[in-house]
């Protein structure tokens, strides 16, 4: 979903229970919009994020569809969830709309620095911001270790010259902290996989391990030890704050990027039940504080 068609979703939206807050800018000045669906100003919160990744656009297609799902959930039921649940459908709209429209709109300057970073004028594949920075690398969490391989401005895998260098990163680590949520979803695409394991405590980990069963098994996705690969993730910055986190990447491996925008109703039958999966996390979650 381009920015366009993303910001006239948010803005249409219409119930006392959700409003659309922006909560940052993107590297090139668009607007990272927040969705919050607020039951009780004393409720936890739980966050899904989807896009970080710019040619993983399809991610924001499944969260639109979640929203409008939980709109008219919470429409139709007299019993509201016991947390609130806080949407961000795209962290990287620049690089949704260079993958979705290409860079022809944009300034001759600009086009040329892509161009530059891209190393080519196919922008089909391109997962990093407008700065070249793999946003899912930038967070301050075993940044730059031993398997980052790209040590410049890229298409993928650069992750900045220090770490939270990015707007998009500090918008959502600033929600973040100030929401101080009990589970974090990223929405990434593609391998049907789970990732939930960031050099937890044994606790941690077993609860972690818990909630990401829960995704496992309402989706049929399968659970993967990352941690000691992983680096600079905004799943693994959540969990070194003690906030349980989960990357889910959607849709079937056997498909190449870019990624056939035909899948999305098999991603979205797999995921639709993310209501369900969140109130069995935060029954774990609640049963883990006192332990
Ligand atoms: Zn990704």
């Amino acid at each position: 979903m381009d920015y366009i068609s993303l910001k006239n979703f948010v803005n249409n939206l219409n119930n006392k229970y959700v409003s659309t807050r922006v909560i940052g800018k993107s590297a090139l000045g668009k607007n990272l919009y927040g969705v919050f669906f607020m039951f009780n100003d004393s409720n936890n919160w739980a966050v899904v994020t989807a896009g970080i990744h710019a040619r993983e656009y399809l991610s924001t297609e499944l969260v639109v569809k979640q929203i409008t799902d939980l709109v008219d959930y919470v429409n139709s039921v007299k019993t509201l969830p016991d947390f609130n649940i806080c949407f961000v459908p795209t962290v990287n709209p620049d690089g949704a709309d260079i993958v979705i429209k290409g860079i022809k709109y944009l300034s001759a300057d600009l086009q040329q620095k892509l161009i530059n970073i891209n190393k080519s004028t196919n922008f089909t594949l391109y997962k990093a911001n407008a700065n070249g920075v793999d946003l899912n690398n930038n967070f301050n969490a075993n940044w730059n270790n031993k398997f980052t391989k790209t040590h410049e401005p890229s298409s993928q895998g650069f992750y900045g010259y220090v770490p939270e260098s990015e707007s998009e990163v500090q918008a959502l680590k600033n929600l973040t902290l100030n929401l101080n949520p009990f589970i974090t979803i990223s929405y990434h695409l593609k391998g049907e996989e789970i990732y939930f394991d960031f050099f937890q405590n044994a606790k941690e980990y077993l609860r972690d391990k818990q909630m990401a069963e829960v995704f496992a098994s309402s989706t049929g996705y399968t659970i993967k030890p990352t941690q000691h690969i992983s680096s600079g993730g905004y799943k693994d910055w959540c969990v070194t704050l003690g906030i349980p986190a989960l990357t889910i990447e959607l849709g079937e491996d056997k498909f190449s990027h870019p990624y056939p925008a035909s899948q999305i109703k098999n991603i979205y039958n797999k995921n639709k039940d993310l209501l369900n999966c969140l109130i069995k996390c935060y029954n774990i979650y609640n049963s883990y504080k006192d332990r």
